[in-house]
């Protein structure tokens, strides 16, 4: 088969679920696209890496853009081949694996390099495996390691369902384990010991009366919060324990460093006698909204009347671009609460509006 780039990208998503591509099973899908960026477009330098397809222009342009998706899906549950139908309410929906998450906006970015002729930013496209395992196995990690001349840009745009939403930067993480020491002693003789599951009570008060801030950077705002996940002591039925843990998530806005954000856990945990370990850490990134091409991406999107701009929660991928210094949003067709679902299914409608919002831009027209 061959994929038709030209054709709507509605019927190119779902040529596109049509080609099984379960992470670590590319190489069909991945020989699809090149085969279609190689014969169907004109102006790109073509390249395979692995299972990651890689092309771009080079019209000496004054800002590059980089359109990202990951061709791999989740494992297929009887959702495969696609297929249409509508909502009670009439609404055109595309169901099958992948529909969402994320070929749908893959099928934008490819149908857009075959179709726009009069770009006004040089494109960089990646269409790369393993997005939906383990990070070792992730091609646009591959990408960054070995041939990182190809993620040079003024603004990158993952395809990732966001509802037709610009969904930008991300909120960092950072994760603490609480020791509270105690004596041990017979529960019968309780006083004898120091119980120090009875010490946790103070830090988990503290987590109740946590009030995270909301921030807003570029017209995103990002919601902290500090949570405990996990909780864990106790020797026997009948033993004061003498030991307890309490691990504590902080997911905190992109205005904090990993290091201002472990200093503010620790500040509010302090004067509690409790060992305190960070056991993990990753940055945020911020949205970055206010570079140039991404106003102009952000005015596109708005000329539509469309959703605008919203902080993203989540860690994507997205923030290996921020972590380059490269502006990146998440900008595609679906409701991301419906990836990896038995049901998943795209609004044929939000393919059609994120192609017509993403030419705009490409092209530099202002409506
Ligand atoms: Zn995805």
């Amino acid at each position: 088969m061959t994929i038709d780039l030209r054709a709507d990208p509605i019927a190119l998503t779902a040529a596109l679920v049509d080609i099984p591509s379960v992470s670590r099973d590319e190489v069909a899908i991945a020989d699809e696209v090149e085969r279609a960026l190689r014969d169907q477009t004109t102006g790109f330098e073509v390249l395979r890496h692995g299972n990651v397809v890689l092309a771009r222009t080079d019209r000496a342009l004054p800002t590059r853009v980089i359109l990202a998706g990951h061709l791999d899906t989740v494992p297929i549950a009887d959702n495969v081949p696609s297929r249409l139908d509508r909502s009670p309410a009439g609404e055109q929906l595309l169901y099958g694996c992948g529909s969402v998450d994320m070929k749908s906006g893959d099928a934008v970015f490819l149908h857009l390099a075959a179709t726009i002729t009069d770009p006004v930013h040089d494109l960089t496209m990646v269409f790369y495996d393993g997005e939906e395992i383990a990070a070792e196995f992730n091609g646009l990690g591959a990408i960054e390691r070995e041939l990182p001349d190809w993620l040079a840009a003024d603004l990158a745009i993952l395809g990732e369902p966001s509802g037709g939403w610009i969904e930008a930067g991300c909120q960092g993480t950072v994760r603490v384990r609480l020791r509270a020491p105690g004596e041990r002693a017979h529960s019968a003789r309780a006083w004898l010991g120091d119980n120090a599951i009875h010490r946790l009570a103070a830090p988990l008060q503290r987590l109740c009366d946590y009030q995270g801030r909301q921030v807003d950077i570029d017209g995103c705002v990002y919601r902290e919060s500090l949570s405990a996940v996990r909780a864990v002591g106790g020797v026997a039925g009948n033993v004061v324990p003498d030991a307890a843990e309490l691990d504590v998530n902080f997911r905190f806005a992109p205005d904090r460093t990993v290091d201002q954000a472990i200093a503010h856990v620790r500040e509010v945990f302090s004067g509690l006698d409790l060992d305190c370990e960070v056991t993990d850490a990753a940055p945020g990134a911020l949205p970055g909204l206010t570079a140039p091409a991404a106003r102009d991406l952000v005015d596109s999107v708005r000329g539509h009347g469309a959703g605008g701009v919203r902080a993203k929660y989540g860690w994507t991928d997205v923030s290996r671009f921020a972590a380059r210094g490269i502006p990146a949003v998440n900008f595609g067709p679906g409701d991301p609460n419906l990836a990896h679902t038995r049901d998943e299914h795209v609004s044929v409608r939000q393919i059609t509006a994120v192609t017509a919002m993403l030419r705009d831009f490409l092209t530099g027209t202002s409506i």
